[in-house]
């Protein structure tokens, strides 16, 4: 049987595009549909937008760090709708980058909403197209738990990106990656914020000496936590939003947030209308079930990317994608390394991090791991006249001598980590770190002087 594609992409985020764009590089004929902007939520309403949020919310930092080094600035003001719309104009930017690059690449895109009507057929409107592979790339979604009464008046980081008017008390629910790094850059921006976390700390999961140093940062930057607890609600009053958090013995407090909280509770695959109960692709929890080359139920459809839930990071659904494109297109069979990926909380103090964390390695290995931690001031703050520290920590498994977790808290802490990730991706010794030279003066060099 003929088809229309050799390869149809169902979304065009990180993902969907890096896929299409490797299998017509092998010559492939793609197609690949998009409903909404190009880029997916990286480019429109994540990485991209949120991180420029941040550079924009650094700027007080530096306007009164500068003053230790003779300089004086004058009166700052901050308008937030300028810089709301700066990042929005970045964003359209993008997007033509990507109609460029799809345009030059001979992919074809259809824009409206695919679904699958039989499973080699996609339903784009009134068209039909036919492939004889195909990827679903269509990403996730933030989820509104529905156990928080109100939650509907709540927005979430898919709206933030729009509010008009810089909220000046923001209450966050969610203590995970949007959550903190939505709090660093309002804090930062002027805005004041609370942050009420079900758990004891921020940021579940990550290794505890690091979820510890950043909730006390942005504690000493000026942002509360309220923390455990698990029960709270919110009602819209004429003020602005009213939430309501029981503290102890039937008491509660309530915060008077004036226009916007924000949900940062986590994501879930956007599954919705995808007709794939028109297909024998499974589901299970939410997400679509794929084995290790990214094959659902079907044999020729493969899904990538958030939609999938694995990893949740931009550079994980392109390496899936591109594993996937070089594996059917490019003649060399290829999987995906899920060992090691770094990570960054862009927080103010920034954290990176990559391999195992210090709990994850004393289950491994047993007592067979040595920690080596450092914290110090960094020498840009001395002159500043401020206490903020950075925290540097190696995992080492003593069996071995490898490097099998690398964590830092502090400035640059994601383009640091970035390079230690490939050192660890190769499998680097303590005493390769040892026997590196660093760089001084600078903050990285810590890494490889650590005893
Ligand atoms: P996360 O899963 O990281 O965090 C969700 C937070 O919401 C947790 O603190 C969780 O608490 C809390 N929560 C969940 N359900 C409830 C509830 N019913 N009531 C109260 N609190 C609740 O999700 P995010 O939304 O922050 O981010 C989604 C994903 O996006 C991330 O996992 C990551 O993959 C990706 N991302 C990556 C970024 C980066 O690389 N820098 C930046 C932003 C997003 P608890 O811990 O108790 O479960």
């Amino acid at each position: 049987m003929s088809y229309d594609f050799d390869l149809f992409v169902i979304g065009a985020g990180s993902g969907g595009i890096a896929t299409a764009r490797r299998a017509a590089q092998y010559g492939a004929k793609v197609g690949i549909v998009e409903s909404d902007r190009l880029g997916g939520t990286c480019v429109n309403r994540g990485c991209v937008p949120k991180k420029l949020m941040v550079y924009a919310s650094h700027f007080p930092y530096e306007f009164e760090e500068s003053a230790g080094y003779g300089w004086t600035v004058g009166e700052t003001s901050f308008n937030w709708l300028k810089m709301i719309t700066a990042v929005n104009n970045e964003v359209d930017r993008l997007n033509g980058i990507y109609q460029r690059m799809l345009d030059n690449s001979e992919v074809k895109l259809y824009r409206g909403y695919g679904k699958f009507i039989d499973s080699h057929t996609i339903e784009i409107g009134e068209q039909k197209v036919t492939a004889e592979k195909i990827l679903i790339a269509v990403g996730g979604k933030p989820v509104k738990p529905d156990d928080i009464p109100g939650v509907e008046h709540a927005i979430t980081s898919r709206e933030i990106f729009n509010v008009k008017e810089q909220p000046k008390r923001i209450v966050i629910i969610g203590g995970g990656y949007i959550g903190v790094e939505f709090a660093c850059i309002l804090n930062g921006l002027g805005t004041e914020v609370t942050v009420v976390i079900r758990g004891d700390k921020i940021l579940r999961g990550f290794d505890e000496d690091l979820r510890t140093e950043i909730q006390e940062g942005m504690e000493r930057h000026g942002i509360r936590i309220l923390n455990n607890k698990p029960k709270l609600s919110i009602a819209k009053q004429d003020l602005g939003l009213e939430i309501t958090i029981p503290i102890s013995n039937g008491e509660s407090e309530i915060i008077v947030a004036d226009a916007v909280s924000l949900a940062a509770t986590g994501r879930e695959p956007d599954l919705s209308n995808l007709g794939l109960e028109n297909t024998g692709v499974e589901v299970v929890k939410g997400a679509i079930a794929v084995d290790e080359y990214n094959k659902t139920a079907e044999d020729h459809i493969y899904a990538v990317g958030d939609c999938t839930d694995r990893i949740n990071l931009t550079p994980v659904a392109i390496n899936e994608g591109r594993a996937f494109a070089d594996t059917h297109f490019g003649g060399q069979s290829r999987k995906m390394s899920y060992e090691n990926i770094p990570t960054a909380v862009f927080s103010t103090p920034e954290a990176a991090t990559v391999g195992l964390t210090e709990a994850e390695a004393k289950e491994k290995y047993g007592d067979a791991i040595k920690v080596y931690r450092s914290k110090f001031r960094p020498m840009y703050y001395t002159l500043a006249g401020k206490e903020e520290k950075t925290l540097m920590k190696l995992i080492v498994d003593t069996n071995t001598d490898k490097v099998v977790g690398a964590h830092m808290v502090g400035d640059n802490a994601a383009e640091i980590i970035q390079g230690v990730a490939i050192a660890l991706k190769m499998g680097a010794t303590k005493a390769n770190f040892d026997a590196t030279v660093g760089i001084h003066p600078s903050s990285a060099e810590e890494f490889v002087t650590m005893r």
